[in-house]
């Protein structure tokens, strides 16, 4: 019997049982995939976040920290204007296949018992919980869902809209890229551009990140994003391919849902944020720690699971959800009929104080 198993091995499951396992739980982690592993995201690591991820880290990976690109702006590219915000304190750029893995191997470090190349298939009971896997049944007292954006563990999420969404990404070579994430907005989606790193020692620099949310009926592959914005497909003319394309789909968006017949769900699979707001992986992290921390007094049996839940349920609610909300806002605004949209970007270009603090609402 464990005190705490956790699906998946993403950003969320790895805060979630790094946290309990340094409090001295029993942590079972299960992850279906193998690190390290490309994934679609924008590798754009907010500072928010940036404190945590280095008390999470093993001191062997800091450097994956101390070396990253910093992001210290951004640039929105939309109708035609370009609306430079500063970022500050800057962002940092971590590519998901560096940083995955070694969140992994400091779980491991921590003494957690991790699986990879294990799905979990069925989950019963409502603590204890039973779990079935690909290599067999695990008991925990708790459990943690981390298993990100779309499982079938994760009811809802498979009822894609009818406008499919699809992620892509790829990293290209370029010379000397700026240090800022360029968002290029156009009909039917957006690409973000921003310098990164991979610590396997090829290329070192001149590597781009471009990760694109694009409906399906407008693009089904990089190249053909490239060429959905003028700036964008002037910009890609050179690039050459570093890292074979990977996509992901459905994207669904819905409000979150933090806790689950006494299951504490974490990252993703508690809710999707826009990714244009960089929040993701800071969101995953903090979920992670928070859904681990509030474990913590049930194990030493000051509170019993459910209350643990509630109050998971109640912080979450109060300090993660806002993020959403102000998220989808914005969603909304970019897509609002360009009429519309361009005297909102023209008041946003002259007022950067609003830009600013619609920003520090996403995070
Ligand atoms: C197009 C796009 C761009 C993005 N850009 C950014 C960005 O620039 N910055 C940012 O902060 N965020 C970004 N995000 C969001 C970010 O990628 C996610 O929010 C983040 O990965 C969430 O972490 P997680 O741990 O919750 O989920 P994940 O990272 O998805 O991890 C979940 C893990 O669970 C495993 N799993 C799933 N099912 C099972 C199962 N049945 N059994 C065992 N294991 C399972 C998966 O293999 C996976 O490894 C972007 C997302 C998209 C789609």
């Amino acid at each position: 019997m464990y005190d705490l198993i956790v699906i998946g091995g993403g950003p969320a499951g790895t805060s979630a049982a790094i946290t309990c396992a340094r409090s001295g739980g029993r942590v079972l982690l299960l992850e279906r995939g193998r690190f390290p592993r490309h994934k679609v995201c924008g590798e754009f690591v907010s500072a928010e976040s940036l404190e945590l991820l280095v008390s999470l880290l093993d001191p062997k990976h800091l450097r994956l920290f101390s070396d990253s690109v910093r992001i210290p702006r951004s640039r929105v590219f939309l109708d035609g204007r370009r609306l430079h915000t500063p970022i500050d304190p800057a962002a940092a750029s971590i590519s998901r296949l560096d940083l995955d893995a070694a969140l992994w191997d400091s779980a491991e470090h921590n003494g957690v018992d991790g699986r990879q190349q294990t799905a979990v298939q069925r989950i019963s009971g409502n603590g204890p919980f039973t779990v079935e896997s690909s290599i067999g049944k695990f008991e925990g007292r708790a459990l943690i869902n981390a298993s990100g954006r779309w499982s079938k563990l994760n009811p809802g999420t498979a009822d894609a809209s009818s406008r499919k969404w699809l992620g892509l990404k790829g990293h290209f070579s370029e010379s000397s890229p700026p240090a800022s994430v360029d968002l290029y907005f156009f009909d039917g989606g957006y690409c973000g551009v921003q310098p990164v790193d991979i610590s396997d020692g090829a290329e070192r620099s001149g590597r781009v990140n471009a990760c694109a949310m694009v409906r399906s009926d407008m693009a089904s592959t990089l190249a053909e994003v490239f060429v959905c914005h003028p700036a964008l497909r002037e910009r890609s003319r050179g690039w050459k391919p570093l890292s074979d394309p990977v996509s992901t789909s459905p994207l669904v968006f819905r409000e979150p849902q933090p806790e689950r017949d006494g299951i504490l769900m974490a990252g993703d699979a508690a809710g999707f944020v826009d990714p244009f707001v960089g929040d993701g992986i800071s969101l995953a992290l903090r979920s992670g720690r928070l859904a681990g921390e509030c474990l913590i007094p049930f194990f030493v049996g000051t509170v019993s699971l459910v209350e643990a839940a509630r109050y998971y349920r109640a912080t979450y609610e109060q300090r993660l959800t806002p993020v959403f909300r102000t998220s989808s806002k914005i969603r909304r605004m970019l897509s609002l009929p360009q009429g519309v949209r361009i005297p909102i970007l023209r008041l946003l270009e002259k007022t950067p104080a609003i830009t600013r603090y619609l920003v520090s609402k996403t995070r």
